[in-house]
């Protein structure tokens, strides 16, 4: 086995990379295979071309009539670059993208054939998906599913494949995907906040949801990565002592990024630019071999799909370059995770950035209004979003002093924490027109136009105010966006109904005027939402300790986390705005509740067959070379032998300990997953999962790492880490 691991360093340090030009212009290949306005424009007639820009830009139904003409501009322009074949792309609930490919050709009568696209194929399929989870929602209502065409987002060529975009939803029309519940969230969010931001913005008619996120991923070459089963078979390594040197030195963090690397960040940038993912940032993470891919912002449905689509690019374009992209939260123990900061900000389509101070004082009680609101629902539904970010690869990140913890906190820096503080003292109803003028003058009007540059930035906090934008920083670096992303639609969009309802109450009950009614409303949401603000280190105890004094949850664990998402109020929460109903919310904790156990499940497996079969047995013909020895000094020495061999002795019997150790540990573990695997409850089943099962790894874990010490490196089958981190 050892000989597998040392024929993949060879094969590693033997690499050269593989070098990619740069010879033509970002900004020639930007979008260069999808099918945008200008590519609508060249293949649509008139009428199509301004009927699919009017569904994409205002949500209109497209005319059936025009789809045929739709479908066969858009074959003309897939096959003139060169797309042979077509899919309905989509997002089922396994955390990948889903997709089936057709050709375009086809055979006709005369023994000939001819490439073929027709509108109905555009508009629908219904892909054989029955493998796919639907939490029962399709064995409940024994309805097919199929998916529907989402314009909003545009078609683009990938692998020679044309892929259009579309949502995932059963005959019943309940979603079956991640797409479905975002694109309902959204359209909630645009109206309720068009409501309110038609009090200080009359010509704004949309506000669309924005993101930005920022992709963090580990690099390993791909010779040694397959010589880790568990890499290729849970993304993660469940065993491997921590290397002499790890990121202590921090020389890695925006350090020279590797040449090899390098080349495969160019490469995959061109891609993503040919595909109009618009991404702008790169560097080196913090741990070695950890780096960050980070685009401009897009409306969020369209940052969604690039994201999706970009994680399934990475791990294209690394085949290319020998190397295996990790996105697991916790590649490994000791290092630095892997995250996916969520930048999210409201923009209205008169081009203003609500999370964004303004110019004037009104455009500051804009900002602050929706700035107020956000943190309010953040408090409400806290727990709601701790559920959106949890899964068995996360639980390793959060809380484990480097990424947020497990309770979530809003961070607004201290500019702000002040204006809160004097907005919290405006007078309860009506006010005198001096404390109008000092408002304007002295607190509203101080919030300087451009915060970004002036705000703390405070790493360890969840949920950040970041100058013109908040960024949710727990979510994975596996996970999709679109469920953190709906859920902070939804609450959002909630709070500000609830918003509009009061201040339009003061307004007509109490004869406010509506600038009144507004400082009213929002020093009450300030009071309310206190608790939920924290400026200080999110990492330690002393904030775990705090805020579980101020009655924040603190669920570490995604059994207990997801419990949130089938709350009476979660339910409520979406099925008010109909972003969801009970049936899809219940759908969704299932899979996910499942999803939890099989992971754990594989995990324990794995570990099980590593330390059964590549430790012990290396382990004993390390202690048999041992045992030789001893009897080779016991035939030299005679009686005296055991002066000689002391150490030798010692070694022997620790190496038998841990073996001792690990057949029990495992024993256990199996004994615990079967008792685990008898409940027929899926949330019993994962919590035992959890608490039963899991606990196994961390024991089995040391006795393999200490035997790693013990045992002659020659020997040792499992690619160690600092070869998997440091060898470039
Ligand atoms: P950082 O210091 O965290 O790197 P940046 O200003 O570079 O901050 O932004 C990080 C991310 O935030 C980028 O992905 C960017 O696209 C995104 N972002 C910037 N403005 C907005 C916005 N208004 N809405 C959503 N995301 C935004
Ligand atoms: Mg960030």
């Amino acid at each position: 086995m050892a000989t597998l691991r040392f024929n993949a360093l060879k094969e590693t340090l033997n690499r050269t990379p593989v070098s990619i030009k740069e010879d033509e212009r970002r900004s020639d290949l930007f979008a260069r295979n999808v099918f945008n306005q200008k590519a609508m424009r060249q293949h649509l007639t008139k009428d199509s071309y301004k009927s699919l820009k009017n569904a994409i830009e205002r949500g209109d139904k497209i005319d059936r009539s025009l789809a045929e003409n739709i479908s066969s501009g858009m074959k003309e322009w897939a096959i003139s670059k060169g797309a042979t074949h077509y899919t309905h792309w989509f997002q089922p609930l396994t955390g990948s993208t889903a997709e089936k490919h057709d050709a375009f050709f086809e055979t006709i009568e005369d023994g000939g054939a001819m490439e073929k696209f027709s509108g109905a194929q555009l508009v629908q399929q219904e892909p054989d998906a029955s493998s796919l989870p639907n939490g029962g929602i399709r064995n409940t209502f024994e309805a097919r599913g199929y998916t529907a065409w989402d314009p909003s987002s545009p078609a683009f060529i990938w692998n020679s494949t044309l892929c259009i975009p579309t949502v995932f939803v059963s005959y019943t029309g309940e979603a079956l995907d991640y797409k479905t519940p975002l694109l309902r969230s959204v359209s909630a969010l645009d109206k309720a906040a068009t409501d309110v931001v038609k009090y200080f913005d009359k010509k704004a008619t949309k506000v669309i949801t924005t993101l930005g996120w920022e992709q963090e991923y580990f690099l390993v070459d791909s010779a040694l990565a397959k010589t880790r089963p568990d890499l290729m078979m849970s993304g993660r390594t469940l065993l491997g002592h921590a290397p002499a040197k790890g990121q202590q030195l921090d020389d890695h963090y925006f350090g020279s990024i590797p040449s090899r690397v390098l080349n495969y960040m160019r490469d995959l940038e061109k891609e993503c630019m040919l595909l109009g993912i618009p991404v702008k940032t790169r560097h080196n993470e913090v741990a070695p071999n950890q780096f960050e891919l980070a685009p401009i912002f897009e409306e969020v449905n369209l940052a969604v799909d690039h994201n999706s689509l970009l994680m399934d690019v990475m791990d294209k374009v690394a085949e290319r370059h020998h190397f295996k992209v990790l996105f697991h939260e916790k590649p490994f123990q000791g290092i630095n995770g892997s995250g996916k900061h969520n930048n999210w900000s409201l923009a209205t389509d008169t081009g203003t950035n609500l999370l964004s101070p303004g110019k004037t004082p009104m455009k500051n009680l804009q900002f602050l209004t929706f700035f107020i609101n956000t943190i309010k629902a953040v408090y409400e539904n806290e727990e709601l979003i701790r559920a959106a970010i949890a899964s068995a690869s996360n639980d390793h990140r959060l809380g484990a002093n480097e990424a947020p913890p497990a309770v979530i906190s809003v961070f607004i820096g201290s500019q702000l924490t002040k204006v809160l503080d004097e907005l919290e003292k405006v007078t309860d109803g009506k006010l005198s027109p001096e404390e109008k003028t000092d408002l304007k003058l002295n607190v509203v009007g101080k919030i300087p136009e451009i915060l970004l540059d002036n705000t703390d930035r405070n790493r360890t906090s969840p949920f950040a105010f970041t100058g013109n934008k908040f960024e949710l920083r727990a979510v994975g670096s596996t996970a999709n966006c679109a469920d953190p992303m709906t859920v902070l639609n939804a609450m959002v969009t909630k709070q500000l109904i609830e918003f509009k309802k009061e201040v339009d109450a003061l307004i007509a009950d109490k004869k406010m005027k509506k600038d009144d009614a507004i400082f009213n409303v929002l020093r009450e949401y300030i009071k309310a939402s206190k608790k939920i603000r924290f400026e200080g280190d999110g990492y330690g105890q002393a904030w775990e300790d705090e805020a579980a004094k101020r009655g924040l949850s603190n669920n570490k664990k995604t059994p207990e986390a997801l419990q949130a998402k089938i709350s009476q109020k979660a339910i409520d929460l979406f099925s008010e705005l109909k972003i969801m109903n009970e049936v899809e919310v219940k759908a969704r904790y299932e899979i996910e509740i499942e999803d939890y156990s099989k992971h754990i499940q594989i995990e324990g497996r794995v570990l099980g067959d590593i330390a059964r079969n590549h430790i012990i047995p290396t382990a004993i013909k390390y202690q048999n070379i041992l045992i030789k020895n001893v009897q080779g000094l016991k035939d030299i020495y005679g009686s005296d032998f055991k002066d000689q061999a002391r150490q030798q002795l010692n070694i022997i019997e620790s190496i038998s300990k841990h073996i001792e150790s690990i057949n029990k540990e495992v024993d256990l573990m199996i004994d615990e997953r079967k008792k685990a695997n008898a409940l027929e409850n899926p949330t019993e089943m994962a919590f035992a999962y959890c608490n039963q099962v899991r606990p196994y790894f961390d024991s089995i874990r040391y006795h393999c790492d200490k035997l790693e010490l013990l045992v002659d490196n020659e020997t040792w089958p499992m690619t160690k880490y600092r070869e998997l981190l440091f060898t470039k």
